[in-house]
């Protein structure tokens, strides 16, 4: 006899349903999970991660216990501990002395709490999150064009098209699910045209009719171009450009002017021209035609003006709100959008609402009874480790994620942490790279034990289900928060009594007097009870009251969230990645992910049968340079930057362009050591959304001699 529940699978942002069963006997192994059948982001499908969550479940490494100063701690010792620092260093230098640091992996309640309590009662907007590192660009880029950071599309979009242009996406290891249903898709309509751009051969390349294989970072040249060539051959829907949109003219004429020609265009992107027309005439004969992106375009000092680009070419030629069409931003993380919904980056207030928003600030206050407001934007991830160096930010908690090896430039950051007076960090496991460097350790509940929502690419919220008991005396995140917060003397605003209460009042603040001007609207939950919440099917936003179906599409009607109601065109002038290979430094360092693990391993480094894929961290080089470096195929190699050094073992292949190598981002200093890539990535960001250029930093590459 066994018990399952449909729960949410906690890796990638696809958010795909799993059934999870447990045993009636708690000694028996918990059987593999299964796909949902009924989820709509993948219909039963799991890849390789999914299908292996039950082997993660259980995990000898878990953190059972508080701990402060390495000595194991009540709750309530670390409870007072924390409250009491944080009061007096907000009393003795204001209340920007405090920052969360948050994570795409935990649930929407745990981040509204973190929120709420840093935003309206500790009175600091520091509230970031390792989401900074994968769609900050895109959240940018979509508020530019729309007003709000709204992603138009669906998943279904995505078959439905006649025209895919994937670009930074090795969406057939980082997204899987999506990825076999767009090759379901064209294997059913082979007639479907699919594009990647992207500098590498990857395995997405596998489907693709053409792969434009990019100068790193010169993916805005190309839109620029597939923008001035909309207009060449009358592409552009003059009516919806006319009636819905801002500043089209602009924006062309500095198309016009960055690209003139195929031929400027293909020496700047580094591609043959015959392709970039292939590129152009497959755009002007397929309308439907959806622009699906990620870290690829995100990770770059220019990420948001190449998402404009994009969106440039979608609004140009009213390609959205449509079946089949419209800029598809795809998230890495399972709740990246959750965290984005709630106010979870240091530069949004709440309920998709900014600080400059009108009227915003009085808004929530209100609602929240808040009595110290922040009022302005907080600290991004960098510049907030950067503070923290500095001795601005003395108190930072840290919540199930691992800086110290996902933020660039791992020297800095270890920095900052021993600066730093006191580091809590809440995860479910003892030992990471960042928990070393904890005063106080708090247990978290597992994916397998936690209830909330997530939300995914497609703005669908999905339900994530506990069905184990916490361990030892781990804790739910938003529980921690929350006594926290009493400790601090909120207690009312805090006294949930249980998360679908957390998740009734975040709906209460999304339809808080919202009109029909802000586009995130979850009404319809504002008053959900415990059952209702219990059988919460996945929905995508908004769900205003009296439709709860959802919103399978955005923008359909032309109306957009900025003031005018019309969405704005951006110029944009492209560049290429703020540092340039030199002699000194003469390769070009790209990171990624790999099919088979997940971020910093804590979780997939349990399960033996991922490490079958790639059992090692490594590093991809082409066969020339290797040759002339004198590297053979798995031979040591030593990668050093301005601002570390870190030893790979070779792979010697083609699919990573001369000039180019390639590192996977999961390895630690616990599972590898001396072979953690960020220590060899600048801490360059895209200036208007803060987001690390993590696709580009330059090395040298050296073989290690045998002894
Ligand atoms: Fe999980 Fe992503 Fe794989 Fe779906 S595609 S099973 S969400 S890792």
């Amino acid at each position: 006899m066994t018990t399952t529940v449909k729960t949410t699978c906690p890796y990638c942002g696809v958010g795909c349903g799993v059934n999870l069963s447990l045993p009636a006997n708690p000694n028996e192994v918990v059987p593999p999970v299964s796909g949902d059948l009924d989820h709509p982001a993948n219909f039963g499908r799991l890849c390789v991660k999914g299908s292996s969550l039950a082997q993660t479940i259980k995990s000898d490494d878990r953190l059972l216990s508080p701990q402060i100063d390495g000595q194991v701690a009540t709750w309530a010792r670390a409870i007072d501990t924390i409250a009491d620092k944080i009061s007096q260093v907000v009393k003795d230098h204001g209340p920007d002395a405090f920052a969360f640091y948050l994570s795409g992996q935990i649930l929407t309640e745990d981040y509204y709490v973190a929120n709420k309590l840093a935003k309206g009662f500790i009175g600091t907007a520091n509230v970031d999150t390792n989401s900074r590192l994968c769609m900050a660009s895109a959240v940018v880029g979509y508020k530019r064009a729309f007003g709000s950071d709204t992603v138009p599309c669906n998943y279904d979009d995505l078959e439905r098209c006649d025209l895919l242009i994937m670009v930074g996406s090795n969406a057939a290891w980082t997204h899987p699910i999506l990825f076999q249903r767009i090759v379901a898709a064209k294997q059913q309509r082979p007639s479907m045209k699919i594009v990647v751009i992207d500098p590498r051969a990857t395995a997405t390349c596998d489907i693709a009719d053409l792969h434009l294989a990019i100068r790193p970072g010169s993916d805005a040249a190309i839109f620029s171009f597939l923008l001035q060539e909309s207009a060449r051959m009358g592409l552009v829907d003059d009516v919806f450009v006319t009636q819905h949109t801002n500043q089209f003219d602009a924006t062309l004429q500095q198309a016009m002017e960055s690209t003139p020609d195929v031929t400027t265009t293909a020496a700047f992107c580094g591609v043959d021209e015959h392709d970039l027309m292939t590129l152009s005439q497959w755009w002007a004969s397929n309308d439907k035609a959806v622009t699906f992106y990620s870290q690829g375009v995100n990770q770059s000092s220019s990420g948001v003006d190449k998402c404009n680009a994009i969106i440039n070419c979608h609004l140009a030629t009213a390609r959205l709100g449509k079946e089949g069409a419209g800029p598809f931003s795809i998230t890495g993380q399972p709740n990246a959008m959750g965290g984005r919904e709630v106010g979870g980056l240091a530069n949004q207030l709440a309920a998709h609402m900014d600080f400059a928003t009108p009227g915003a600030l009085d808004l929530v206050q209100r609602f929240w009874q808040a009595p110290n407001m922040a009022t302005q934007n907080g600290l991004k991830a960098v510049d907030l480790f950067q503070a923290i160096e500095a001795g601005k930010v003395k108190v930072l908690w840290i919540m199930s994620t691992n800086p110290m090896v996902s933020l660039p430039d791992t020297a800095q950051v270890r920095r900052a942490l021993e600066k730093c007076e006191l580091v809590i960090v809440s995860d479910c496991k003892a030992h990471t790279d960042t928990t070393a460097m904890a005063d106080v350790l708090l247990p978290a509940t597992g994916w397998s034990e936690k209830d909330g929502t997530v939300t995914n690419s497609e703005r669908r919220i999905s339900r994530q289900r506990g069905l184990l008991p916490a361990p030892g005396d781990a804790k739910h995140d938003w529980w921690a928060i929350c006594e926290v917060a009493k400790a601090m003397g909120y207690g009312s605003a805090f006294d949930y009594q249980g998360v679908h209460e957390i998740f009734a009042e975040h709906a209460g603040l999304s339809a808080f007097e919202n009109n029909g001007t802000r586009d995130f609207d979850i009404g319809h939950y504002r008053h959900i009870t415990q059952a209702q919440y219990d059988g919460f099917t996945p929905t995508q936003w908004p769900v205003p009251e009296g439709k709860p179906e959802g919103t399978k599409r955005m923008f359909a009607d032309g109306h957009f969230f900025t003031q005018d109601g019309r969405a704005q065109f951006v110029p944009i002038n492209p560049s290429l990645p703020a540092l340039k290979a030199t002699q000194q430094w003469p390769f070009v360092l790209n990171t990624g992910r790999l099919r088979d693990q997940w971020h910093t391993m804590t979780r997939t480094g349990d399960a033996p049968s991922l490490a079958k894929h790639t059992a090692q961290p490594y590093v991809d080089i082409h066969p020339e340079d290797a040759q002339r470096l004198g590297i053979i195929d798995g031979a040591l190699t030593r990668l050093s930057s301005p601002h570390g050094e870190v030893r790979l073992k070779a792979n010697v292949t083609k699919s990573t362009p001369q000039g180019q190598i390639f590192v996977p981002i999961h390895w630690t200093q616990q599972f590898a050591n001396a072979a953690v890539v960020s220590n060899l990535i600048p801490q360059t960001v895209d200036p208007l959304s803060g987001q690390p250029e993590s696709k580009h930093g330059v090395v040298q590459v050296e073989r290690i001699p045998l002894l």
